[in-house]
Order: C-alpha cells, then structure tokens, then sequence
C-alpha cells in the first residue's frame, strides 16, 4: 500500500529560491503540456491521420525544444517538467475515466509543486538531498518504513512541505481494532455520528478565524492593485487559509485514526455519487478536504491494523431504514431528526439509526467476506451506479 507522509521543510533562503523556480518550471511545463494537448487533439479531429495527444510524446517533444526555446529550465532537476507532464497524463486518464473533471491550467500561487522520482532524492534522517540543491532540513523523519517511491515539494501560503509516497511493506503493523464494527454517518450538525451513538464534533476555533477571513478579504479588496500593500494582504490571507486549513485536516485525520484504532469494520455511505445533492449539508471539515479523502484515509489506515472500510452502495437506504426491525419508510425528510417506526414502535435519532444500519452491513460482510481472505476492502456491492458510467462515457467521447 502506497501511503504518503506530508513534512514542512526548513529550506534557507538559496534553497527557498531554488523551490519556488522548480515549481514555476514544473508549472510551466504542465501548462505548456495543455496548450499542445489541446492543439493536437484538434488537429487529429480536423484529420485523423495525425498523431493524438500523449504524455509520453509531449514528453519527447518538450525534450527536444527544452535546450533552445525554454534553457532555464536546465537550470533545476529534469524531474520538474518531466513529472508536471506525466501528471497531465494522469490527469487525463481521470479525466477519461468519468473520476476527474478536465485538467485546469496551473496558476501561480495555488499550485506551486513539482515532483521527484526516488532516483533523484534521497532523505537521512530529518533531511532530504535534492538535485543541485543539497541537503535540505525537514521538521520530522518519514514515519513510514518501505520502499521509497517519490517525493512531492509543495508550497502552502508562505511554507514549504515535502510530501513522502512510501511503499509499505507490512500493511497491518499496527494492533488489531478491539472492537468488531461501527457505522459512521457523516454529519449534518457534527463531523460524524457513530453507531455506538457517540457524536464528534468538527473543529472548534472557526469563528473567530473565519470572522477575521472575512476581515482580510475586505481589507484585501480595499488594496490598491500592483502595490506593496495589497502584496502583504495577500499573503496574509493566505497564511490564514492555510491555518484553518490545517485545523480541518487535522480534525479529519483525528476522525479516521480514532475510527480504525477502536473499530475493526468500519461501515460508511458512498458520498460520491450522492454527495453530489448532500455534499453541501455535510460538516465544513468533510465537505473542503472531500469524502474522497476521509474514505481514503480511512481505507489506509485501516489497512495498517488488518481492518476494513465498508462502503455502501448507492441504493443502501441507511437513513429511512429501522435498524430494529428492517422496515424501510417511503420518505424521510431531510428536516426530521428523529422518528418513530411504524412497524415495530422504536423511536430513532435519525443519525444514530443511519449508523447502525452501516454498522450492521459491515459486520455482516466482512463475517461473509471472511473466507476470501486477502479480497481487501469488501464492498456491499460491485455494481457501479449507472449515472455515473453514462456521465463517464459521454466524456470519453472527447477522446
Ligand atoms: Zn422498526
């Protein structure tokens, strides 16, 4: 399993310059990539005898051009450009496959990164050696044993981080969960709300820091375009994006660490076809980072101590279902946060009610999934929901 582990780095002032012109020459690369991605694929529509757009040529082609028409590029690791087109690649595989919407053009500020293949780095201790560069501090050591497989440098706000993808060899290193199962429902009002009937809140400290946005952003806007004083404001905003941020990953990571060290199988809602619609009632933390990376986080770090995430399929009415008796009402109004079940009497907290049920499909299959061992993360059900095939291949038309 490839997980990564995300440290600020302490670069001097030379090796801060050095970053950020990796990351303008990675960005640039990505874009320019774009441009002609886009170009050939019109051509090759105009004519299909032409060739149709490729990472892998573009690739070839910005080699050959690197040297005359862009020779500042030369001046920091090859990996930058190379891995920005790569990426691009990938981007459009996701694209293509109906997971991703059309790759954007990278901007300045926003996406400053490049990326380096485990050939070009390597990392001793509380630093990491970076082509034509040196040794550069980082703030902890990799906390992951396995193979080293790259390393992406990326600026937040005024920070650098280095973020670590390792290969661990040994998935479940961590002590079994004690307790068999749980469902999580993904809040409304709190972060999450378990099965065993417990509630976590999302992370305290956002009104303040979110009045005090509100104030920046004014005070920005009020700045005079191009001048000193609106380059401040900026980064200041910036930094205090960043932080809150950072108090959302971390009540997120909080979230799924706590989850898989107590819980052996954990029973979630796929929220990615229905986050669509509910994705905007779901607490700030899960709505920003996205159901992707709870789920992902989840997955992974279940996986270190031999558990399970169970994902429901679409079609799994957890809310409108009694976890007493199975009754399934017709409707649920959103609105309604406890009701009575008309077939055996219980009386339901509706976000309680919804976790149990996910509790229960989770247990029930991983006990049934046990004889198949090594399948991994059991699903409820393989069967793909068919919007999100049809969405897929009306985009795949592109290609
Ligand atoms: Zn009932």
């Amino acid at each position: 399993m490839i997980i990564a582990h995300k440290i600020a780095l302490d670069p001097n002032n030379a090796q801060a310059t050095y970053l950020a012109r990796a990351a303008g020459t990675a960005r640039f690369a990505y874009n320019w990539a774009l441009a002609e991605w886009q170009r050939q694929y019109e051509a090759w529509k105009a004519d299909n005898s032409q060739p149709k757009s490729s990472q892998a040529a573009l690739r070839r082609q910005l080699n050959a051009i690197k040297r005359e028409q862009f020779p500042w590029m030369l001046e920091v690791t090859k990996n930058a450009p190379q891995m920005a087109i790569i990426q691009l690649g990938e981007a459009f595989k996701n694209f293509f496959a109906g997971r991703a919407k059309y790759p954007k053009f990278r901007k300045k500020g926003v996406h400053d990164r490049f990326t380096l293949t485990n050939d070009q780095f390597s990392i001793d201790g509380c630093r990491i050696r970076i082509p034509n560069l040196g040794w550069v501090r980082m703030r902890e050591s990799l906390r992951f044993a396995g193979k080293i497989m790259s390393a992406t440098v990326s600026r937040v706000a005024d920070r650098w981080f280095v973020s670590i993808a390792v290969d661990t060899v040994d998935d479940s290193h961590l002590p079994k969960a004690e307790n068999q199962g749980a469902g999580v429902d993904l809040g409304v009002s709190a972060l999450a709300t378990l099965s065993t009937g417990e509630t976590i809140g999302g992370p305290k400290p956002h009104t303040v820091l979110l009045s005090r946005l509100q104030r920046l952003s004014r005070s920005l806007s009020r700045k005079q375009k191009g001048s000193t004083n609106r380059k401040k404001a900026r980064a200041k905003l910036a930094r205090l994006h960043a932080r809150i941020a950072n108090i959302r990953s971390d009540a997120l990571h909080q979230l799924t660490t706590n989850l898989t060290r107590r819980f052996h199988a954990i029973g979630i809602e796929d929220l990615n076809v229905r986050g669509m619609v509910k994705n905007r009632h779901l607490s700030r933390s899960i709505a920003d980072m996205g159901f992707f990376e709870f789920r992902r986080q989840l997955e992974y770090k279940a996986a270190m101590r031999g558990g399970q995430v169970v994902v429901a399929d679409r079609w799994f009415a957890s809310s409108k279902t009694c976890s007493a008796c199975g009754c399934k009402l017709e409707i649920l109004a959103l609105a309604v946060r406890e009701w009575r079940c008309p077939a055996c009497g219980a009386h339901h907290d509706r976000d309680i009610n919804a976790a149990v049920n996910l509790k229960n499909m989770a247990v029930s299959s991983t006990v049934s999934a046990c004889g198949e061992e090594g399948a991994g993360r059991a699903r409820k059900s393989a069967v793909k929901p068919a919007s999100v095939k049809q969405e897929a291949s009306s985009r795949f038309s592109q290609k």
